[in-house]
């Protein structure tokens, strides 16, 4: 699959049906070249057994051709003397097994990470292989910058930037369904939008800078003029006690992520009573 993958992409097999984003795309290679220098080392390192004991046995039954050749011509006789005597004097090398070539059978995009599915190899290729899944998993798949996993639908792991693009695309989304919407990016702007655009309905994510989802939540409740907005709690799955706590301090409703636009669009009609 990564032969020739320094060549023009349409001339690869990495244009054939590979479906992840090119922040990845330095993973891959880097994994590709380690695996590649692991095994011709360790093949190096078999050649050289072989060449050593058959070395070795020539020396021991006094025939000395093999072992003058290996010299360097300018290595000294004393030198050579001593190599001579401490391979005389020596046990044979084990020779190490050659590694099983490794052959990629797939590689997918799963659960936010790389998964690599091959045969072959030994355990050093497959802590290489567990170390490269570990690392897309913190990578953004868009550019390869630290990222972090989040998703709707399916799980992807991107940066701040290209959560921020997918965010501006549901907000383009949710416009196409007819709602008017504002955006913001702290809990501080988050208070001073809700004064100035007066939202019928909020999404409001537990996680922001400045100010967290909850205070927000609290100063709208403790404030009588917007008695009327209801705030849908967005929070990471599996966290039940952030559930708890948002619905304790007044959040009308909760969607735990990753939740699809879809399903967000149905529950935000429903709330407002819009169909
Ligand atoms: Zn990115």
């Amino acid at each position: 699959m990564m032969v020739n993958r320094h060549k023009d992409m349409q001339e690869t097999c990495m244009c054939w049906g590979f479906a992840c984003g090119d922040g990845w795309f330095n993973i891959l290679n880097q994994l590709m070249s380690n695996i590649q220098h692991h095994i011709d080392w360790k093949e190096k390192q078999r050649e050289y057994a072989i060449e050593y004991n058959k070395i070795a046995h020539q020396c021991k039954e006094g025939n000395f051709e093999l072992f003058e050749k290996s010299m360097d011509s300018a290595v000294n006789q004393e030198y050579k003397n001593k190599r001579l005597a401490e391979i005389i004097a020596g046990d044979f090398r084990a020779v190490p097994e050659s590694i099983p070539q490794v052959t990629l059978d797939q590689v997918k995009e799963k659960f936010g990470t790389l998964r690599f599915y091959y045969t072959g190899g030994d355990d050093e290729i497959s802590g290489m292989v567990r170390m490269a899944e570990s690392w897309a998993s913190k990578s953004c798949e868009e550019c390869g910058n630290v990222g972090k996993r989040s998703g709707e639908g399916w799980v992807r792991t991107l940066c701040d930037f290209h959560i921020a693009e997918r965010e501006a695309l549901r907000a383009e989304q949710m416009k196409k369904e007819g709602f008017e919407i504002a955006v913001a990016n702290d809990g501080d702007e988050a208070l001073a939008k809700v004064a100035s655009f007066k939202p019928n309905l909020m999404l409001l994510d537990v996680m922001m800078p400045k100010k967290s989802g909850f205070e927000v939540c609290e100063a709208l409740r403790a404030d009588p003029a917007r008695a009327g907005l209801k705030i849908v709690m967005l929070t990471a799955k599996g966290r039940d006690t952030e559930v708890a706590k948002g619905l304790a301090i007044g959040a009308d409703a909760y969607v735990t992520k990753p939740f699809s636009t879809k399903e967000l669009v149905a529950m935000v009609k429903a709330m407002l009573g819009v169909a």
